[in-house]
């Protein structure tokens, strides 16, 4: 049994990837759980482009205060163990674009558009000439089975699967396949994370499930937001660590704006927090932890 902090190391970390740190370490400390940390490198063209960032995010956690058990998992050094995953699942290839799939399925539900199964029933020579244009992704079969999670705040939140992406047709392991199997071999049971992957929980869930691991439990959190409601990025300022602490303020005042806006007391670090919420555990359900938090900047 584990809780975990999983960044995608593209940028260096902002206010809200601080607090859904910070709220992904609470909340593992909080049940005495371990908290690992893992870089989710899989996009390696984007990683290749700004391949230190991931060490800038660990330092970044370091100097907030939090720590983590055990090694620091890196994605991109494990796709045989996800393919070897894929590989025991009932899959099909798919050789849709992506515009193909917006004009064919229906709409977007919340964060994802669901595949409407174009690829699901191809012959042999269909498939064939396909591949002669376009290499395939590999798509799992879901047959549309209805999954549900729960989730501390948003409650039961239950989805069609639809039949979604283990390998991407440029040969990486997708982000959803991955996410599962870290997830399950590193004995994670508790997953803290931003609230824009809800609607993707109940097909990890289902997929979990099919592999044989314990479904965790979710706790999707608030983004951060700039003054229009958009997911804060570093155009909006300095929003990052680093470019709050070169502007001039120091890790205490960032802290604070964490903790602040989850509308929790003042405490001086992650540890004191950790002794106040175990005197006041129902600091934990505070709306504004599943809020989001418009930043001003
Ligand atoms: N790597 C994802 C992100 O940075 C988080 C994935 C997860 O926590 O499941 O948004």
């Amino acid at each position: 049994m584990a809780g975990r902090f999983a960044p995608s190391p593209t940028s260096d970390l902002h206010l809200g990837n601080l607090r859904t740190a910070l709220l992904a370490w609470v909340y593992a400390r909080a049940a005495a759980l371990p908290c690992y940390v893992r870089i989710e490198d899989l996009d390696q063209c984007r990683i290749a482009a700004a391949p230190e960032i991931a060490n800038r995010q660990l330092e970044d956690l370091a100097t907030l205060g939090l720590d983590w058990d055990g090694p620091v998992l890196r994605q991109s050094e494990r796709f045989d163990v996800y393919r070897a995953a894929a590989a025991t699942l009932p899959t099909y290839e798919c050789f849709c674009t992506r515009r193909e799939i917006a004009a064919a399925a229906q709409a977007p539900h919340g964060s994802y558009r669901p595949y409407p199964g174009t690829c699901a029933h191809l012959s042999v020579a269909e498939r064939d000439a396909k591949r002669r244009i376009r290499p395939p992704a590999i798509r799992v079969r879901a047959a549309a089975v209805r999954f549900g999670i729960r989730d501390r705040f948003a409650g039961a939140v239950t989805r069609t699967v639809d039949d979604f992406v283990l390998i991407r047709n440029d040969g990486l392991p997708a982000y959803n396949l991955a996410v599962v199997v870290d997830d399950g071999l590193q004995g994670v049971t508790q997953v803290t994370r931003g609230a824009d992957l809800l609607d993707s929980a109940p097909r990890q869930a289902w997929l979990a499930s099919r592999l044989g691991f314990t479904v965790p439990s979710y706790i999707h959190v608030g983004m951060a937001v700039n003054q229009a409601g958009d997911r804060l990025a570093k155009r909006d300022g300095a929003v990052t660590l680093r470019d709050l602490m070169a502007a001039g303020q120091d890790v205490a005042t960032v802290y604070r704006s964490l903790t602040d806006s989850l509308g929790w007391p003042e405490t001086a670090s992650p540890r004191d927090l950790l002794t106040l919420v175990r005197k006041q555990p129902e600091l934990l359900d505070a709306p504004r932890v599943s809020k989001p938090w418009t930043v001003a900047c």
